[in-house]
């Protein structure tokens, strides 16, 4: 499972927004939807994301003046602008705010997710990649695949490297056998195997100060596993 790509839509029209959505999801984008210039100007002052689909036409502030603001604060985020279909001056308008791109409705569903990649593609967007993650008495070096434990220094392989990512973006949530099996192995998510289990165990032993009572890889009976790093408050 990779980080989804966020996206912030833009668009009044409940219609428009729905077929968005569900074709964006489709594609493994995670959407955040909001239905005014001033909700997404709020939302983009505590999130990020890859690329914004920003409606022209909004009750409140319009389009144009979203994108003017959002350039004004120096985002260089990707903006893809929905216009009305042949108004040549708000396609003008929109370029000239710093919009990356601009597609007029009604559009071609194909065409709108070619010019969403083909953004993102073009966009500097970087998921947020930790490179150390602390937890209990550990603390792991992700990119040098580096372990300090309480039992000493550790040298990590790239399977328990992958594993782990998969745990830290995952915290909290059950991860199922199937998914570790597909996402680190490249495994049928329904094969037999004992590796899984093995790897839990080595994990376990690594970073839990006692593997038989484990806190941070917690087994989900029937089901698969959570990591609890044990650093997010309640
Ligand atoms: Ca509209």
């Amino acid at each position: 499972m990779n980080e989804q790509i966020p996206i912030l839509l833009v668009e009044d029209e409940p219609h428009i927004a729905q077929g968005i959505i569900y074709n964006l999801q489709a594609e493994d984008y995670l959407v955040t939807h909001v239905e005014s210039g001033e909700a997404a100007l709020e939302h983009l002052q505590n999130h990020t994301c890859a690329l914004i689909i920003l409606d022209l036409m909004l009750p409140g502030i319009d389009g144009l003046e979203v994108c003017r603001q959002i350039r004004e604060q120096g985002n260089q985020i990707a903006i893809l602008m929905l216009t009305a279909r042949g108004e040549e001056d708000d396609r003008i308008a929109g370029l000239s705010e710093g919009a990356d791109d601009y597609l007029p409705k009604p559009f071609n569903l194909k065409e709108f997710l070619l010019r969403v990649s083909s953004l993102l593609r073009r966009s500097n967007w970087q998921p947020t990649i930790k490179k150390q993650l602390c937890f209990g008495r550990n603390c792991i070096d992700l990119e040098n695949h580096l372990a300090e434990t309480a039992n000493g220094q550790l040298q990590l392989t790239e399977l328990e490297i992958k594993m782990l990512q998969q745990f830290i973006n995952n915290e909290g949530k059950l991860i199922t056998r199937g998914e570790l099996l597909q996402s680190v192995w490249g495994m049928q998510p329904d094969t037999e195997t004992r590796t899984l289990d093995n790897f839990i165990v080595r994990l376990r032993k690594y970073f839990e100060i006692d593997p038989t009572k484990p806190q941070h890889f917690l087994t989900i009976r029937g089901r698969g596993y959570r990591f609890d790093s044990g650093n997010i408050e309640n």
